[in-house]
């Protein structure tokens, strides 16, 4: 079965200013990279249009008053903080990232493709149900949740890998079971939010699952956090679909934040992700881009990473360009994993009476 590739030349249209980190670049580059490694040219490779969500899909996650704000401050620009302004037009481009994620959805509802990448702009993550925020204003990953749930799907487990909180994403679902959100985050970083203690709420307690790490982290501690929760809390969950917001600005050369991870080991990630999804969801995976905003040494390289993890190909060349490597070094902190093997241990005691792997004495 294909993997799908969502994307549109209009996913470049969306600009707040040319110098925003934001900018149609993110997106540009890794197009020429894909093209240059002939990835459409692959016979398990299928590129869908997107078509614009319907409001309707829009109102399953956001309120009527804030889809309403956008869509007048669309029509002369607006503001929403120092970071996120509204451009003209912008709800069309919004509306276009989210119908991405719908038409993703759709594709692996209905068995055209066994997975997909949402290659679209503007992200989504940090948009709450009333408000947007840090460069998102639809929030795509949830808004395609509730689609997949209406379009007969029960549980989602929602794998956020972004660099920043996924704020937005936890607020959406924070007293809801049927979504399990798993955020891998710097911390102390923006939006200041993301702590181990926040676990959800009501229904939801012990759905909602944050695992923030300190700068310099490396492949070694994404695997780390793979290998002890992520994928037994995936086994136990038993999700009928793997969504992940993908943001690719943990990778070491990106400009806003300090995470250190390679492009072999976003593939490696994937892959691993690939796996499990095989063996519980039919190997359903939807992977919507996010954040990310090294634009010549990441992107390229990490989203080519993550597409061939996905289409089964062979991974093991995928990495920077040789002059990057110093740039590694200088970025993977030693002192970040001992860090985060306690986190993991503090974490668990507080999800004790929410998983029952954790209380396995075997
Ligand atoms: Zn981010």
């Amino acid at each position: 079965m294909t993997s799908g590739i969502i994307y549109d030349p209009s996913y470049l249209m969306h600009e707040q200013s040319p110098t925003h980190p934001e900018r149609r670049e993110r997106l540009s580059y890794t197009l020429d990279q894909l093209e240059e490694e002939g990835i459409f040219d692959i016979p398990e490779i299928k590129l869908i249009r997107p078509k614009p969500a319907r409001r309707d899909d829009v109102l399953l996650v956001h309120s009527l008053e804030y889809l309403k704000f956008l869509e007048e401050s669309s029509i002369n620009g607006g503001i929403i903080d120092a970071d996120t302004y509204v451009p003209k037009n912008l709800i069309h481009d919004a509306l276009l990232a989210a119908g991405g994620a719908i038409c993703a959805a759709d594709a692996v509802v209905n068995q055209q493709v066994k997975n997909a990448f949402v290659l679209s702009r503007p992200p989504g993550h940090h948009a709450g149900r009333s408000n947007g925020a840090g460069f998102c204003y639809l929030n795509n990953i949830a808004i395609m949740t509730r689609y997949l749930q209406r379009r007969g799907l029960r549980r989602i487990m929602i794998v956020d890998w972004d660099a920043h909180h996924g704020n937005g994403t936890e607020e959406i679902f924070y007293d809801d079971p049927t979504v399990l959100f798993c955020s891998v985050h710097q911390y102390p970083f923006y939006p200041g939010s993301g702590r181990i203690e926040d676990i959800g709420i009501r229904e939801g307690k012990g759905y909602n699952i944050n695992l923030p790490i300190p700068a310099g982290s490396s492949d070694k501690v994404y695997r780390y956090l793979l290998e002890e929760l992520i994928i037994p809390l995936a086994e136990e969950y038993m999700p009928d679909l793997i969504a992940i917001s993908a943001g690719q600005d943990n990778h070491f050369s990106d400009p806003l934040t300090g995470l250190a991870l390679t492009a072999q080991g976003y593939a490696r990630l994937m892959q691993e992700i690939c796996i499990i999804a095989d063996s519980i969801c039919y190997g359903r995976i939807i992977a919507v881009l996010e954040g990310g905003y090294s634009v010549e040494g990441g992107l390229p390289y990490t989203n080519l990473g993550l597409i061939a993890a996905m289409a089964g190909m062979d991974i093991s060349n995928i990495r920077e360009p040789e002059g990057y490597q110093k740039l590694l070094l200088q970025s993977v902190s030693e002192d970040a994993f001992p860090k985060v093997v306690k986190m993991v241990a503090d974490l668990k005691e507080k999800l004790t009476s929410h998983w029952y792997f954790l209380n396995r004495s075997y």
